[in-house]
């Protein structure tokens, strides 16, 4: 559909939004200060964005509060917020050309990917939490007689949004629309790496109608802009994507603060559990390799732990390396490239060091390993596939989050599900076979969020995504995200 798009010359005329938008206007830092925007297509500097401090997340905070004291949003009938969210996903739509060349410049995913995945997956999120918003019924209690008590969901208050770049956008949507479609006003602020698309589709938001002051987005770093954001006193919930590591600092965050909610998504090290009895190891070799190479293997939940049955070890693993070629590094701007760049240099150092470290621990190198097309001043890393490894190894315990598989083999589906639980991730687990009673029981043994089988399908909005063990808690998509920026109330009413 986009076959006419010459890409290069949409990025040549393409203008970037450079400034904080806080109370429905673009603002410079308060201390004038911004960080260079690099793109990792070819290194160059795309723009300079403000780099918001705490400063500034005072003054989103202060505009989210004052506008929901006032009751512009979250008194607007569900009706009403409904239809302004409706509108910003046709503006999402309309724009999403605009949109997912912005990603693709800020983080080198593919332009398809950003413009046929990303950007519909973005769209139908706003607006299936516009359209669920006047669904919801609130709930009477099973009292006596002589009392009425109405239990009844409120927004928060003041939402603030943390979120990380390898589905730039999307991430961000799973928490600003149920935020929004709940009431709350919402501070975002996307990560360093990947601003753009944030920044402009705070602007749409206002061009669809919601209230100046109630969606607000801060760039600038984790340390700064993130950890005033998680310590603000006047923020009632944290809503974090992003590593393990900095998800328990919001932690720590609330804890020495004001207490407010926090909800992690965090890292994962998904198995990929394949048995001889796969219905068709065709689609299973190609869900292994889509499920690692994918983004670049950036995705949260990469399949980055192939563990399969031994028997069928050999002739699985060609498969899997023979698709792999499809993906081999290209520019991100052609609509023919599978996999784009890494998203920065300070990522392709981390992964290029997880491959070194593999080698050093003994796994075989069986296909790639190298940094290619330097000569761009881009970022991009080949697939790369280890043999023989063993989980214990650092490369099968440790996100890489970079386009490398670690091939691990079992005997039994006893052996499958221990190797799969073995980690301190549990955000989800792939699983190939044809045996439906072995399919169940292996899918209720796995401590994951999400368990998909004869498909790496996991499901659109419809369905909850979140982690078990440190992969964090709470849940994005679903009606179940409107747990986390709602509360109950208890009004009880005696009528004796
Ligand atoms: P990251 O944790 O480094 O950064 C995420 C966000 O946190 C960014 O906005 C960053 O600026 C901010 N941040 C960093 N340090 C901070 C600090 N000290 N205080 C406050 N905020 C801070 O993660 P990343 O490298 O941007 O993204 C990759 C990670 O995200 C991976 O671990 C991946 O698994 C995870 N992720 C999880 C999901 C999920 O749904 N579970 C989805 C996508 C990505």
């Amino acid at each position: 559909m986009n076959a006419a798009i010459d890409w290069r010359t949409e990025a040549s005329r393409i203008s970037f939004r450079d400034k904080a938008f806080i109370g429905g206007r673009f603002v410079a830092s308060a201390a004038g200060e911004t960080f260079d925007n690099i793109s990792p297509i070819d290194g160059r500097v795309l723009a300079k964005i403000a780099a918001g401090d705490a400063e500034d997340i005072d003054r989103a905070v202060k505009a989210a509060r004052s506008a929901f004291e006032a009751g512009v949003w979250a008194d607007q009938a569900p009706k009403a917020r409904k239809r302004i969210l409706v509108k910003l996903a046709e503006l999402i739509q309309k724009h999403a050309n605009e949109l997912a060349l912005l990603e693709t410049l800020d983080m080198g995913k593919p332009i398809l990917n950003a413009r046929n995945g990303d950007m519909r997956a973005v769209a139908e999120c706003v607006r299936w939490y516009g359209e669920t918003i006047d669904k919801i019924y609130d709930e009477i209690a099973p009292t006596p007689k002589t009392a009425l008590a109405l239990i009844t969901r409120e927004p928060l208050g003041v939402v603030g949004a943390v979120v990380p770049w390898n589905f730039p956008l999307l991430m961000a949507a799973w928490k600003f629309a149920p935020a929004l479609a709940a009431g709350n006003s919402v501070v975002l602020k996307p990560a360093e790496q990947s601003p753009l698309s944030a920044l402009r589709v705070a602007e749409l938001a206002l061009e669809a109608g919601v209230p100046p002051g109630v969606f607000n987005v801060v760039p600038g770093f984790g340390e700064s802009a993130g950890q005033a954001l998680g310590r603000h006193m006047d923020v009632d919930a944290l809503a974090f994507t992003g590593s393990t590591e900095v998800g328990k600092l919001f932690l720590k965050y609330s804890a020495e603060s004001n207490m407010k909610i926090v909800g992690l998504e965090c890292g994962g090290k998904t198995p990929n559990i394949v048995f001889a009895d796969a219905p068709d190891l065709e689609t299973a070799a190609q869900g292994a390799a889509d499920g690692i190479f994918y983004n670049s293997g950036q995705v949260c939940d990469a399949a980055s732990r192939l563990i399969v049955e031994d028997k069928i070890h050999d002739v699985f693993l060609a498969k899997v390396a023979a698709l792999a070629k499809s993906y081999a590094p290209g520019d991100p701007l052609d609509e023919k490239t599978q996999m784009g760049s890494m998203v920065d240099a300070t990522q392709t150092k981390r992964v290029l060091g997880f491959i070194e470290k593999g080698k050093a621990e003994g796994a075989a190198l069986a296909l790639g390993g190298r940094q290619v097309r330097q000569e761009t001043g881009g970022f991009y890393i080949e697939p790369t596939i280890f043999d023989r490894v063993e989980n214990r190894m650092t490369i099968a315990r440790e996100e890489i989050f970079g386009p490398v598989l670690s091939t691990i083999v079992f005997k039994t589906p006893e052996e499958a599900v221990k190797l799969a639980n073995d980690s301190k991730y549990g955000l989800e687990a792939n699983l190939w076979t044809n045996d439906l009673t072995k399919a169940h029981r292996i899918a209720r043994a796995l401590r994951v969020g999400t368990v998909t089988i004869n498909s790496r399908d996991g499901g659109g909005i419809e369905v909850p995504f979140g982690g078990y063990k440190q992969s964090g808690f709470g849940r994005d998509k679903s009606l179940h995200a409107l747990d986390k920026y709602t509360q109950l109330k208890t009004t009880y009413i005696s009528i004796g």
